[in-house]
């Protein structure tokens, strides 16, 4: 039996909607502005380029947006960008209580924005629905229509079902249609996906090209990482579950978790965890929001007792991303989540174990810092995701009419 050898795929023909939707995503990410720009960044004849660019005026993908004069050159370029016919974008970050919503063009343009509180466990349709009411209200002051809705979700999402899987927070949630439900309502196309991985994703995008692999910790009512490869893609997994640090189990402890084990990271170190000590709850006790904000006005008030429980549960989440860097070698940490926006005290104990139990090679080069976008990580990251999914090469095959202008290129 031979041995597969890793090789690159090389075609001489280019699939019509992979052509399209490159082209789409080059001019989309401000890298290419006319044809042009499209055959320097590509490196296509330029009747290729023609062909494509024909293929996504024709369906709306893409409009003429005026002509650039450059000095010296006899005649201007037409100036070419994603055109908003095509539909928008729209995102609900999801968190254990609330959601923010926002509304995009193509362009990353943010046209509008929203917040709905609830609480999970009121159930998927009492909470999606309201949560598509709140963006069909966003939507009636503008002319067009999604063709796409990205939702992030604190849970174990499997993103080719369109469902969550088991959540330990939001039981009631365990297999129900979500993409299904949430498109039904809002007519067009819907990606679920990890509320972590959305914000890995937004940072990892943000800025400059990433060096290394990315590591985003929330530490919020539960914990949970995303992590992005060196090639700034989302690790997803064989099944989705990648970055699920919440249930590590940590050596010393035996606390029951509501994932059921005992000992996870999430049932000594979350929020939720901490709030439930300051209660003298039960491990498992459901914590609401308001118990949260009792919590986080102790920590604000800088009370030393509170301060002494995170700094006790910033060493165990330390511990973990110190066995983490061992594994991923990642260039940058970023450490989000309700507990770590509440002051430095967290960042500060975790960012110095990390440094101290990891090995010198995986932390020569190491960040560990806060989120660059704060708390709109997520929506960015939903952006991402959704305008690379509304000029995938299948989205726009679906959307195209006009296919056989497509083919036979070569
Ligand atoms: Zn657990």
């Amino acid at each position: 039996m031979m041995l597969r050898l890793s090789a690159p795929t090389l075609s001489a023909r280019i699939e019509s909607d992979v052509l399209a939707s490159t082209l789409a995503k080059l001019l989309g990410s401000g890298r290419a502005a006319c044809k042009a720009d499209l055959v320097r960044e590509t490196g296509l004849s330029r009747t290729t380029i023609d062909t494509g660019v024909r293929f996504l005026l024709e369906n709306s993908v893409v409009r003429r947006a005026g002509y650039r004069h450059t000095p010296g050159r006899g005649r201007s370029a037409e100036l070419l960008e994603l055109s908003a016919d095509y539909g928008y974008v729209l995102v609900a970050d999801c968190g254990a209580h609330s959601a923010q919503l926002g509304v995009y063009d193509l362009n990353q343009r943010r046209l509008s924005s929203g917040l709905v509180a609830y609480e999970l466990k009121e159930g998927p349709e009492r909470v999606l629905t309201e949560i598509a009411a709140e963006f069909e209200r966003l939507l009636r002051a503008l002319p067009h229509r999604p063709v796409v809705t990205v939702i992030g979700l604190p849970g174990p999402v499997d993103n080719r079902s369109g469902t969550i899987v088991r959540p330990p927070l939001m039981p009631s949630w365990d297999g129900f249609p979500i993409a299904g439900f949430v498109g039904d309502a809002l007519g067009c196309a819907v990606v679920l996906e990890n509320d972590v991985n959305l914000r890995a994703l937004g940072e990892a995008r943000a800025g400059g090209p990433l060096d290394g692999p990315l590591l985003y910790v929330k530490v919020s009512t539960g914990i949970g990482a995303g992590i992005v490869t060196s090639n700034g893609e989302l690790m997803h997994g064989a099944d989705g579950s990648a970055g699920d640090i919440g249930h590590m189990k940590l050596a010393s402890q035996d606390v029951p978790c509501v994932c059921g084990n005992t000992g996870c990271l999430e049932a000594v170190a979350s929020a939720a965890a901490l709030t439930r000590r300051m209660l003298g709850a039960a491990p498992t006790a459901p914590v609401d929001a308001a118990d949260l904000d009792r919590f986080l006005a102790g920590l604000n008030a800088r009370d030393p007792a509170t301060i002494a429980d995170v700094k006790e549960a910033a060493r165990s989440i330390g511990e973990a991303i110190a066995n983490l860097v061992h594994v991923l070698n990642p260039s940058r940490i970023v450490i989000g989540g309700m507990l770590a926006n509440a002051g430095d005290d967290l960042l500060a104990t975790v960012r110095g174990i990390v440094y101290q139990r990891a090995l010198p090679l995986a932390t020569r080069e190491l960040t560990v810092s806060k989120p660059t976008l704060g708390i709109r990580s997520g929506l960015s990251g939903g952006l991402i995701t959704g305008i690379e999914h509304a000029l995938g090469p299948e989205a726009l095959n679906t959307r195209s009419s006009t296919r056989t202008h497509l083919e036979g290129i070569a």
